[in-house]
């Protein structure tokens, strides 16, 4: 097998097994396979090995690789930091969008999502870990949000999504997903997504109830520029 296959089962297993622990089906998770920074020949690799979603992060690098991609029936997420100016493209060349922190991004994309695609599926991403670096809108702010973004008719508000700040530290790993989840429940929305956990934190965020898990480093190995998740920048940007 090649090493992406063998990685891909690998995840499929602690997929799998951090679901029984917690008593869920397997199903009930969907791996995001978060392809920042590598070429479009291991997309097309783990699509070969029968993955369909994959997240990006910077719009440009996102865009060449779909267009050499074209051929294959691939469901595309962004998930890194939208400014105003690139939510044209956005809203005209994805399926879901995990990042949205602000209702003028949300106004924008509904707007600009083209009549002859279906409403963009978008979670609303959250500070879970009150850093002031990392994104995400306030907790407080979730409740005004998420009402808001549901009531625009190009967009399909689904759920949250939160990078929580990084540690070792299981009981904290799942205290942070066990907040986003507090906070979705507490919407009465209906949403049916919650977007977390990454390779070092994927059973915590089963755990307490991820339905998409964004893994990136155990598929593909380290990246080649340093990290950290959503706050890294690219040198082409
Ligand atoms: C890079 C990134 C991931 C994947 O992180 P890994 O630790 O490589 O699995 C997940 N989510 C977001 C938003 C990211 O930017």
């Amino acid at each position: 097998m090649s090493t992406i296959a063998t990685n891909i089962a690998k995840v499929g297993m602690r997929i799998r097994e951090a679901a029984q622990a917690a008593g869920r089906d397997p199903d009930g998770v969907r791996l995001l396979v978060v392809s920042k920074t590598q070429p479009a020949e291991a997309i097309r690799a783990a699509s070969a090995a029968g993955l369909r979603d994959f997240g990006e992060n910077y719009l440009q690098e996102a865009l060449e690789k779909q267009a050499e991609l074209a051929d294959l029936p691939l469901v595309w997420h962004f998930i890194g930091p939208i400014q105003s100016n690139k939510t044209k493209l956005i809203a005209e060349h994805f399926d879901w969008v995990h990042s949205l922190d602000r209702l003028k991004i949300a106004q924008r994309l509904s707007d600009q999502r083209p009549g002859h695609l279906a409403p963009l599926n978008l979670c609303l991403q959250v500070n879970v870990s009150g850093e002031a670096s990392k994104s995400g809108c306030e907790p407080q702010d979730v409740h005004e949000l998420a009402h808001a973004i549901s009531a625009l008719p190009r967009l399909r508000l689904r759920g949250l999504m939160a990078i929580p700040e990084p540690t070792d530290d299981p009981a904290k790993q799942r205290a942070a997903f066990a907040r986003l989840r507090q906070l979705q429940t507490e919407l009465q929305l209906n949403l049916d997504t919650l977007s977390m956990g990454m390779s070092q934190d994927l059973e915590a965020a089963i755990a307490e109830g991820a339905t998409w898990v964004r893994i990136g480093t155990a598929l593909f190995g380290a990246r080649a520029y340093p990290s950290k998740a959503a706050a890294d920048v690219p040198p082409h940007e």
